[in-house]
């Protein structure tokens, strides 16, 4: 029975909240804190009457590492769910440090400011040393391992779909169906339908910079990196159909190359429709996909955070998204001496979350692994201590709990794969 302080009330945090409140077992009390108090104070209302957890809110600026001590301090929970943007990762771990609290998120660290000349001497370090370039990666968390080993806390990294769902597919291939893993491809397809020209599925500013990216893949112990969008191949998805996909960089990437041993190459594709890439380049060529200020009548501002400010806000994509999300890894390797070849994959129907908890499916299936991750580092059955990736545990609780949550998988052992 635990006490947890959820940090963000987005489209995301709405369903791991509401998750949460589904599994009172787990989750007796929960305090739901954000920048803007009064989203958390509507879900809590929301919430009335449906729950035995007890919901509490609370405002607070999570860039603030005191106003985040502060509040750990006062409402003492045994888990900080960070559900509000990468660039809060490292402020609210160190608060966690600091109280003595176990720490889970659901992507890695990005700085919100790129042009900021400390991080930019690391960065362009990094992209020299390892060989991609995107403003996201795991060295900064990584960084507080031993601290957290020392404090006898675990944080766990990256408790989404993918990344998260797609390491623990890793991990359960590789314990219940393989001997050796060669190949990972993770493969993302949403086949949803909104209706608007162009909308983000999270978070506009998060998802932008990392669709417009280059891509990256990991071969040989080594990255490769291409041109955004420059390979693509078409996918026939159980449940969906023919949907064309891009290789881009991903998180997951970066730990399932630690973390799976011999592994030979990883990938990771997106689906993306015409319509979604002509908007986006355009946006990119006219300049406003860039987080560099400019001054306009006087006024500072971030052209990709003015941008957010005019597209759909995705937690209200819910209602009128109709369609499915195919999302999983196909494996290739060794078992018993033999070739094999296996697809692990969930597929979810936007209107269905729609109907169950009033959100779109990438909300969904983002927001039910986070609650899962804190589940099992509130209770303790995940209990490694430092920095880990969701592939570094045992997966088969999680596994349990993404069927009883909502989110079934299904193994295909004859799956077609990508060339
Ligand atoms: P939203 O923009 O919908 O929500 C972000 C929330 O965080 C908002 O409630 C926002 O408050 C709050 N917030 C932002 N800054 C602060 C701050 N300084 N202090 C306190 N609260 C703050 O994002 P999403 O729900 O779409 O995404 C949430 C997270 O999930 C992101 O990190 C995203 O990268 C990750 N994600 C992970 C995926 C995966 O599969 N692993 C897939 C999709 C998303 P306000 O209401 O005031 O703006």
């Amino acid at each position: 029975m635990s006490r947890v302080l959820v940090i963000g009330c987005g489209g995301v945090a709405q369903v791991a909240i509401q998750k949460c409140c589904q599994n009172s077992a787990v989750f007796k009390e929960l305090c739901i804190a954000s920048r803007t108090k009064s989203k958390c104070d509507d879900l809590k209302n929301k919430l009335e009457g449906k729950t035995s957890t007890i919901v509490t809110t609370a405002q607070v600026d999570a860039d603030n590492v005191e106003e985040v001590k502060a509040l750990i301090n006062s409402y003492k929970p045994d888990v900080v769910l960070n559900v509000a943007l990468p660039y809060q990762d490292l402020t609210i771990m160190d608060a966690c440090l600091a109280c003595g609290v176990h720490y889970v998120d659901t992507a890695n660290y990005e700085p919100e400011d790129t042009d900021d000349p400390e991080w930019r001497k690391i960065y362009e370090k990094r992209c020299k040393d390892l060989g991609f370039s995107a403003y996201f990666d795991y060295s900064w968390q990584w960084a507080y391992d031993q601290k957290f080993k020392d404090a006898g806390l675990t944080a766990l990294l990256g408790t989404g779909f993918d990344p998260g769902v797609t390491s623990v597919f890793s991990a359960y291939a590789l314990k219940h169906y393989f001997d050796e893993i060669h190949t990972i491809d993770i493969l993302d397809c949403n086949g949803g339908d909104h209706g608007y020209p162009f909308a983000t599925n999270f978070n506009p500013e998060v998802n932008l910079r990392e669709v417009s990216a280059p891509g990256s893949y990991w071969e040989d112990g080594h990255w490769i990196e291409v041109p955004a969008m420059s390979i693509k191949r078409e996918y026939d998805f159980p449940q969906v159909g023919k949907k064309d996909m891009y290789l881009l960089h991903h998180e997951e990437i970066e730990a399932l190359a630690k973390n799976i041993p011999g592994v030979k190459r990883i990938r990771f594709f997106m689906t993306f429709g015409q319509s979604y890439l002509t908007h986006m380049k355009c946006l990119e060529n006219v300049g406003m996909l860039s987080t560099t200020p400019i001054n306009f009548n006087g006024h500072e501002i971030v052209p990709i955070q003015f941008l957010k400010a005019l597209l759909p806000d995705p937690a209200s994509l819910g209602p009128r998204t109709v369609g499915k999300t195919n999302i999983g890894c196909i494996f290739t390797g060794i078992k018993d001496g033999k070739e094999k070849t296996i697809c692990i994959y969930n597929v979810c129907d936007h209107q269905e979350c729609y109907k169950e908890l009033g959100s779109q499916a990438i909300s969904y299936t983002t927001g039910v692994p986070a609650m899962i991750g804190t589940a099992l580092v509130a209770n303790g059955i995940w209990n490694k201590r430092g920095t880990l990736t969701t592939d570094e545990f045992d997966p088969d609780p999680y596994m349990e709990m993404l069927t009883e949550f909502g989110l079934p998988w299904i193994v295909d052992e004859n799956p077609a794969t990508v060339e």
